[in-house]
This record gives C-alpha cells, sequence and structure tokens, in this order.
C-alpha cells in the first residue's frame, strides 16, 4: 500500500491565542476522527503537524492515521512563515518516499497551510525554493483565517489559497469536515488505481470556504493586538489580547483612530518564549488606544497592565512599592496617573 502523505502547517501566532487555538486544536481532533471511519485512509493517511510563530517546529513527525495522536498545540510570538516553509521542505525530504527503480515511493504529499497573520520573518528565499523544487510534486493548500492574512504572500507560494471568512469556530469545523472528505475522496481515488486527481477545491464553496482570487482586497491592517506580562506574585506569563473596535462606515469597517477592545487575558506557559521569535521590529500602541484592563488571570490582582520601568507588564493590585518579575527591580506604584504610555506590542 502506498502511503499518502499529508501535512498539517499550523501557524500558532499569538493572534490565535483564545478560542481561534481552542478551536483549532478540535479540529484537528475532528479531521483524524473522521478519517478513521475510512477504510481506505485508515490504510493510507499518514499524518504530520508542523506548527509555527515566532519559531517552526514538528510537533508530531509523520505517522499513520491509527498511531496519529493530537498534539497540544504550542502558542508564540511572530509568525514564521519562511523559516515553517524550511521546516515542511526538510520533512519531505525526509518522511516521503520517492520512486526508485527499487520501490514504490509515496502518493504527492498534500500540504494544509493555515494562517492567520502576515509573515514576520522574510520569506523570498524559502518561496522560491519551494516553487522551484517542491511546487510541482507537491500540493499545498494556503487556508487564511480571518482578514488579517496576507493573501498576496500566500499567492506568491501556491494558486490554492482559500479563506475561512472569520476565523470562528463554526468556519473550523466546516473546514474539519472539507479536509476529511477530501481526503477520504482522494485515498479512495488513488486506491482504486486511478492517477492521482489532486485535492478538489471545487466543494470547498459547499461548506463557505472562499477561493482567494489575485486582485482580492488587501488585509486590514492591525486587527489584533496583543501584549505579554507577567504576574508579580507567581511569576508566571500571560497574554493580553485586543481586537480591533470597528465603527460603522469606517475604512474596511475598521475605524482609522485605532481603537481596541479587550477580548481576554489568558495564562501562557514558558513555552511561549520557546516558540516567539527574539522581538525585532515592535510596533507601538499607546494606552489610550486600549479599551479595558482584565484581572491577572494568575493571581487575579486588579490590574494586569502595570508598566515597569525596563518596559515591560506585569499585575498590580493597587498602589505600593512591587518587585518587576522581569527585571526585579522594586516599583512603586501610586494611584492612577491617568496619562498614557507607549507599550510594546506582540508582532501577531
Ligand atoms: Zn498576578
Ligand atoms: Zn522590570
Amino acid at each position: 500500500m502506498r502511503r499518502l502523505p499529508i501535512f498539517f502547517v499550523l501557524d500558532v501566532s499569538e493572534s490565535m491565542a483564545g478560542e481561534p487555538h481552542a478551536q483549532l486544536q478540535r479540529a484537528m481532533e475532528s479531521i483524524v476522527e473522521q478519517l478513521r471511519q475510512d477504510p481506505n485512509a485508515l490504510e493510507s493517511v499518514h499524518i504530520s503537524v508542523i506548527a509555527f510563530a515566532g519559531k517552526a517546529g514538528t510537533v508530531v513527525p509523520m505517522v499513520d492515521l491509527m498511531s496519529f495522536y493530537p498534539p497540544r498545540l504550542p502558542l508564540g510570538g511572530g509568525t514564521a512563515l519562511g523559516e515553517a516553509l524550511d521546516e515542511l521542505m526538510t520533512r519531505i525530504e525526509v518522511d516521503v518516499k520517492k520512486t526508485t527503480p527499487n520501490q514504490r515511493g509515496d502518493w504527492e504529499p498534500v500540504i494544509y497551510l493555515l494562517t492567520d497573520g502576515r509573515p514576520t520573518d522574510r520569506t523570498e528565499a524559502a518561496i522560491k525554493r519551494w516553487r522551484q523544487h517542491y511546487a510541482s510534486r507537491a500540493h499545498l493548500i494556503a487556508v487564511t483565517l480571518g482578514g488579517a492574512a496576507d493573501t498576496q504572500v500566500l499567492k506568491q507560494l501556491t494558486d490554492d489559497v482559500v479563506s475561512l471568512d472569520n476565523g470562528t469556530g463554526e468556519d473550523l469545523s466546516r473546514f474539519a469536515r472539507w479536509v476529511s472528505a477530501s481526503v477520504a475522496a482522494q485515498s479512495q481515488a488513488l486506491d482504486a488505481g486511478k492517477t492521482a486527481p489532486g485535492i478538489s477545491l471545487s466543494k470547498a464553496g459547499d461548506v463557505g470556504i472562499s477561493l482567494v482570487k489575485k486582485g482580492d482586497p488587501a488585509p486590514v491592517d492591525d486587527q489584533v493586538v496583543v501584549f505579554t506580562g507577567r504576574c508579580h506574585r507567581h511569576k508566571k506569563p500571560y497574554l493580553l489580547k485586543y481586537n480591533a473596535v470597528a465603527v460603522p462606515g469606517g475604512l474596511g469597517g475598521i475605524t482609522s483612530r485605532g481603537i481596541y477592545g479587550l477580548e481576554g487575558a489568558y495564562p501562557l506557559s514558558e513555552e511561549y518564549f520557546e516558540w516567539s521569535s527574539v522581538s525585532s521590529t515592535k510596533a507601538s500602541v499607546s494606552s489610550d488606544q486600549l479599551e479595558g484592563v482584565p484581572p491577572c488571570p494568575h493571581c487575579g490582582a486588579l490590574s494586569s497592565f502595570a508598566l515597569c520601568r525596563c518596559g515591560k507588564l506585569m499585575c498590580c493590585n493597587g498602589p505600593g512599592v512591587q518587585t518587576c518579575p522581569w527585571c526585579d527591580a522594586d516599583i512603586e506604584f501610586g494611584k492612577g496617573s491617568g496619562s498614557s504610555f507607549d507599550v510594546g506590542r506582540g508582532q501577531g
């Protein structure tokens, strides 16, 4: 039996924090569950999962469908698409068997690349290498989540770019059904000895997945801003996520004043920093533009938005002296002065 290798290359950047991340996790579980009900898929489909944020890495090396266990997906800062493509090409070299006079190789691999953002690393070299050496012997489908993904970059990579409208959970469960149905159809056709028909995108529209065409409008800028802070009591990191507030009549529905409303505060593990790129060009946003300050998700302190002079955020439970969990300096917090300050912003 020839193997049908499927790679999932998943964006786990910080803009995915919260519900989208949980939905992505569930979508992976549901794809595997649905595929396992298909005898053809069970025999041929092999799956590998590559995750990328500021760094890219293989979280599940190629394994058969029965042995596959959906991984706990990491989360990090940055969107290193170039690095993710390099990792993908390396894994294809290592994991996909070539046909030689002595062995029947694997079927052409299928790659689902999911991203909700814009690359924060350099992608030109990786895209060029992909087009030259891999595009003709692999089928890559790029899937965008939400309206901020850079479809121009993805279009350079593959003709098959589809968008899941707003990246809600509903969209991801439809995505899961679509992927399992098309992979099952592919493994059936291959089993019946037909030449590889390729994954068809024609049915995508039926489940609300739209094809992105050349010349589609550029993505809306900066829909999400995130900040990382640390709990002053437990020293553990957390992520604050704000979404652009839509103003009716504004350009693209998004206000030009750049007001961001709080979505939530999420506890992070130290693993977050391993998946984040060493921050380079960080944009800055003023606290005036932010609406809503949540309590610390670790200790419940009133504010998770206290700024140390080292430039990092920590939680704070009111006026008094506190030790910064980042730089160990003692900082005195007064009553809220109400003056605004600029804080470094994550890269999404
Ligand atoms: Zn705290
Ligand atoms: Zn500090």
